[in-house]
C-alpha cells in the first residue's frame, strides 16, 4: 500500500506566513496523513480520536487564516484513505462523504444558521440518528438482490468486499417487496456494519490469547473483522449492521429523508430504532442529552448524534463542501477515549485479598474528568497486554466504569519500559501471596491483613450491604487505622464521644453516625450475606442464598454439594462460601454482631393464596431467581404463570429492567402496549415480602 503523496509547503515559500507556521502546518499534515493511515488502514490507530480530532482542528484553522496553503491534499480535504490494493475496487456512484463535525450547541446552531441559507424561509426540519462507530459500506442490490458491496475507501473508489457483507446476518440478501410494486431495478444502500461491546471485548480476549495485537475499540475490531481477504475470517467475527442511506437508485421513488428509513425498514435492512423524524432545532438538542445519558445503556459504541435534513431537494440545493454535505453534521459526544504514560503499577489489596494491579496515569482529562489511574485488573491481564511501566497507552472512562487500559501504543515504545512483576509477597502484612488455581487472581492468604480488613469493612457498611449513612470510606480507614475498630462487627459498639473525638467529627456528626448505625442493625438476611463480603458473592447470588436458606445456620452448615446444587451457584461461589465459614476468624466476627444486638431479618413467608387469581409472566432472571424458582414461588401464593403476554396478564416481572443489560423484547413490548403492569427486580420482591 502506498501512502499518499505529501505536499510540504518549503519555509520561505511565497506566502505571508512566518516560518514557525508553516513548519507546524507541514507537521500537522504529516502527523494527520499517518494517523489516518494506521487508523483506515491498518486499523491500529496510535492517538485517541479526540487527539486526532484537536489536530484536525488545528490545521483547519491555519488553512483558514490562510487559504493559500490550504492544498488540494491537505487531510482537511480528503476522505478516510485509498482503497487497498489488495482488494478489488470500485468506483462509488456517488460519493460516500465524511461528515462535518460540531463540539458544542453554538457549532450546530451555526451548521442551522449556514444551512438555512438554502432554505429559502422554509423550516428545517431534522432527523437525528445515532452515530453508530463502525465502519461505512455501501451495499448494491439490483432487482432486489445484493450483487456488490464495497467499503467507503477515499470516498470516490471503495474496496469491494461482497462475500465479506454476505456473511453478516443482518444484512439482506434478497429484499422484500413493498407497496405491491416490484424491486426497484437499482438501490444503493449506505450503513455502518459495527461490533457490539461484548462482541469486541470476547475478540479481544482470543486475540490477546494468540497473542495477536488488541483492537483499540470496536470500531477499529469492526474495520478489521471486515476487511479481511478471506471471508471465512469475516464470518467468525460477529459483525452486525445499521443502514441509515441510500447512494444511487432507480425504479423508486422517495419523497423524504425520513420516508427512505421508512421504506429501507420495509424492505428487511436493520434502521436503528433510536432514529427520530421530523424534528426542529431545539428538538434535536434535546435528542442529544437523551440519547447521551443512554450511550453506556446501549451495547453498541456510538460516539455521537448525526443530523440531518430531512428535505432532499433542501439537499440538492445546498450540495457538498470538499469532503462532507452541507445538510449534515455529526455532533460528537464526549471522548471517552485518551492516549497517556503510564507511569507506575501499584498494587490494591481488595477485601478478599486479592491482589489488582493499579496504572498510575500521567494526569489526562477524558470527557471532562481527569483520570490519573486505572485498573488493570490482574496479572494476567497485564501480561496479555504487555502492559510496561514507561508506556504509552491508551486508556478509557465510559460511564460508571472504573477507567481502564485498552491497549499500549507499542509504536511509541523506546526500549526503556519496565516489565511488571507481581509482588512475591503482600505489600501490606508481607505475608507470601498465593495464586488460586483455576483463577486470575493473586491473593493474600492472611485474612487478617489489614489491607482486606479495611476493604472488608468499607464493603459492609457501603450503600449496596448495610448502607450506613456518614460512614464512607476515609472514616473506616481512620477508624481501623487509629485502633478502635478492628473489624465490621467493631461499629456496633462505637462510643459516640471516641467518635466525635475524631479530626472533623464533632458531637452532631458523631450523634447522627451512630443513629445511623443504631437503625440498621436489623438486616435483611440477603444483604446480611452480600455484606459478609464473601469471594464471588454479589449481590444476585446474596438474594439466591437469601430464597434458598431459612437461617443464616443452615447456610453456614451447608457444604460444597449443597451449595453447587442450588441454580446459579458455580463451583467458585460455593467453594467460597464454605471456605468463608470454615473460618473460625469470620464466625467470631459475626458472633460479636449478635452479640452487639444485630439481627438478621428472614423473608416472611407470605400466605398461601395471596396471588390467587393473578397472571405472571416472568422474563429474564429476576431478584437472583431463575424462571423456574420465581415461578414456583409465584404458584406457591396461589397465582399463576403463563409465557405469552395477553390481554389476562396482570403483571409482566421483567428480570433485569434497571440494568444496562436489559434489552426490551417482544413480551415486554407487548405489556407496554396492552398497559400491562411491569415489575422490576425490586418490585417483585417486594410482592413476594422479601
Ligand atoms: P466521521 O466518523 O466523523 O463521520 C462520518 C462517518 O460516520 C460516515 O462515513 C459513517 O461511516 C459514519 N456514520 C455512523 N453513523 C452514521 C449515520 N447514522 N449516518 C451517517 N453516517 C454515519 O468521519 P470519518 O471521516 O469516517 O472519520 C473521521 C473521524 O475518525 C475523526 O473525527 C476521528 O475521530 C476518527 N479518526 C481517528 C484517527 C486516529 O488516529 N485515532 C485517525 C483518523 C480518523
Amino acid at each position: 500500500m502506498s501512502e499518499p503523496e505529501n505536499t510540504t509547503v518549503k519555509p520561505g515559500a511565497e506566502v505571508t506566513v512566518d516560518d514557525e507556521t508553516i513548519k507546524r502546518l507541514n507537521q500537522l499534515k504529516e502527523d494527520l496523513r499517518s494517523h489516518a493511515h494506521r487508523y483506515y488502514v491498518l486499523d491500529d490507530p496510535e492517538v485517541s480520536d479526540a487527539e486526532y480530532d484537536r489536530l484536525m482542528k488545528e490545521l483547519t484553522a491555519i488553512e483558514k487564516q490562510y487559504p493559500d496553503l490550504a492544498t488540494d491534499d491537505s487531510p482537511t480535504k480528503q476522505v478516510g484513505a485509498p482503497a487497498l490494493k489488495k482488494f478489488e475496487t470500485v468506483a462509488h456512484t456517488i460519493r460516500m462523504l465524511s461528515l462535518d463535525n460540531a463540539f458544542t450547541d453554538a457549532d450546530l446552531i451555526e451548521f442551522n444558521k449556514r444551512l438555512s441559507k438554502y432554505a429559502e424561509e422554509k423550516k428545517i426540519t431534522y432527523t437525528a440518528e445515532p452515530k453508530i462507530d463502525g465502519i461505512a459500506v455501501e451495499a448494491v442490490y439490483k432487482n432486489g438482490r445484493l450483487v456488490l458491496a464495497s467499503t467507503r475507501g477515499d470516498g470516490t473508489t471503495g474496496e469491494v468486499i461482497t462475500g465479506n457483507v454476505k456473511t453478516i446476518l443482518s444484512v439482506p440478501k434478497t429484499l422484500k417487496k413493498i407497496d405491491g410494486a416490484d424491486h426497484p431495478a437499482l438501490l444503493e444502500v449506505r450503513g455502518e456494519v459495527y461490533i457490539s461491546k461484548d462482541g469486541f471485548e470476547k475478540l479481544n480476549r482470543q486475540r490477546a490469547k494468540q497473542e495477536e495485537p488488541l483492537f483499540a475499540n470496536p470500531r477499529n475490531a469492526a474495520a478489521g473483522s471486515l476487511r479481511q481477504l478471506d471471508s471465512k475470517v469475516t464470518a467468525t467475527r460477529p459483525l452486525k449492521v445499521f443502514f441509515y442511506a441510500l447512494g444511487a437508485f432507480e425504479g423508486i421513488t422517495f419523497t423524504s429523508h425520513a420516508d427512505s428509513l421508512k421504506k429501507l425498514d420495509k424492505m428487511g435492512f436493520e434502521v436503528n430504532r433510536d432514529i427520530k423524524s421530523g424534528l426542529n432545532l431545539e428538538q434535536v438538542l434535546d435528542y442529544y442529552t437523551k440519547l447521551e445519558a443512554k450511550r453506556d445503556k446501549l451495547d453498541y459504541e456510538i460516539d455521537g448524534v448525526v443530523v440531518k435534513a430531512d428535505d432532499l431537494e433542501l439537499r440538492q440545493a445546498a450540495g457538498n463542501k470538499n469532503k462532507s454535505p452541507r445538510w449534515a453534521i455529526a455532533v460528537k459526544f464526549a471522548a471517552i477515549q485518551e492516549t497517556t504514560r503510564l507511569l507506575g503499577i501499584e498494587i490494591q489489596i481488595g477485601r478478599t485479598g486479592a491482589l489488582t494491579p493499579v496504572a498510575h496515569l500521567e494526569p489526562v482529562s477524558i470527557g471532562g474528568v481527569t483520570v490519573s489511574r486505572a485498573s488493570l485488573h490482574n496479572d494476567d491481564e497485564v501480561k496479555r497486554k504487555d502492559v510496561r511501566i514507561g508506556d504509552t497507552v491508551l486508556v478509557q472512562r465510559a460511564g460508571d466504569v472504573i477507567p481502564e487500559v485498552v491497549k499500549v501504543i507499542e509504536s511509541k515504545r523506546t526500549g526503556e519500559e519496565q516489565e511488571f512483576r507481581m509482588p512475591r509477597t503482600c505489600p501490606e502484612c508481607d505475608t507470601p501471596v498465593e495464586r488460586v488455581e483455576g483463577e486470575a487472581v493473586t491473593k493474600c492468604p492472611n485474612i487478617k491483613c489489614p489491607a482486606q480488613v479495611k476493604r472488608a469493612i468499607i464493603h459492609f457498611v457501603s450503600k449496596t450491604a448495610l448502607d450506613i449513612d456518614g460512614l464512607g470510606k476515609k472514616l473506616v480507614i481512620n477508624l481501623f487505622d487509629s485502633g478502635i475498630i478492628k473489624s465490621s462487627a467493631g461499629i456496633f459498639s462505637l462510643d459516640a464521644e471516641v467518635l466525635a473525638g475524631l479530626d472533623r467529627m464533632g458531637p452532631k456528626a458523631a450523634e447522627n453516625i451512630i443513629n445511623a448505625i443504631e437503625e440498621k442493625k436489623a438486616v435483611p438476611f440477603n444483604r446480611f450475606i452480600y455484606a459478609l463480603g464473601m469471594g464471588n458473592i454479589g449481590e444476585v447470588a446474596a438474594k439466591q442464598l437469601a430464597v434458598e436458606f431459612d437461617s443464616l445456620d443452615k447456610l453456614q452448615t451447608a457444604t460444597v454439594d449443597d451449595l453447587t446444587a442450588i441454580d446459579g451457584i458455580g463451583p467458585i461461589m460455593a467453594k467460597s462460601i464454605a471456605a468463608f465459614f470454615r473460618m473460625s476468624d469470620n464466625l467470631a466476627v459475626i458472633q460479636k454482631m449478635s452479640n452487639a444486638g444485630v439481627t438478621i431479618v428472614y423473608p416472611e413467608k407470605q400466605e398461601p393464596g395471596s396471588f390467587t387469581g393473578k397472571v405472571f409472566v416472568i422474563t429474564g432472571t429476576v431478584g437472583g431467581m431463575n424462571r423456574n424458582q420465581a415461578k414456583e414461588k409465584i404458584e406457591l401464593l396461589g397465582g399463576k404463570v403463563s409465557t405469552s403476554v395477553g390481554k389476562k396478564t396482570d403483571y409482566l416481572v421483567a428480570g433485569g429492567l434497571n440494568t444496562p443489560k436489559f434489552k426490551p423484547g417482544s413480551k415486554y413490548k407487548t405489556a407496554q402496549k396492552l398497559n400491562i403492569k411491569i415489575l422490576d427486580d425490586d418490585d417483585f420482591m417486594k410482592m413476594l415480602d422479601m
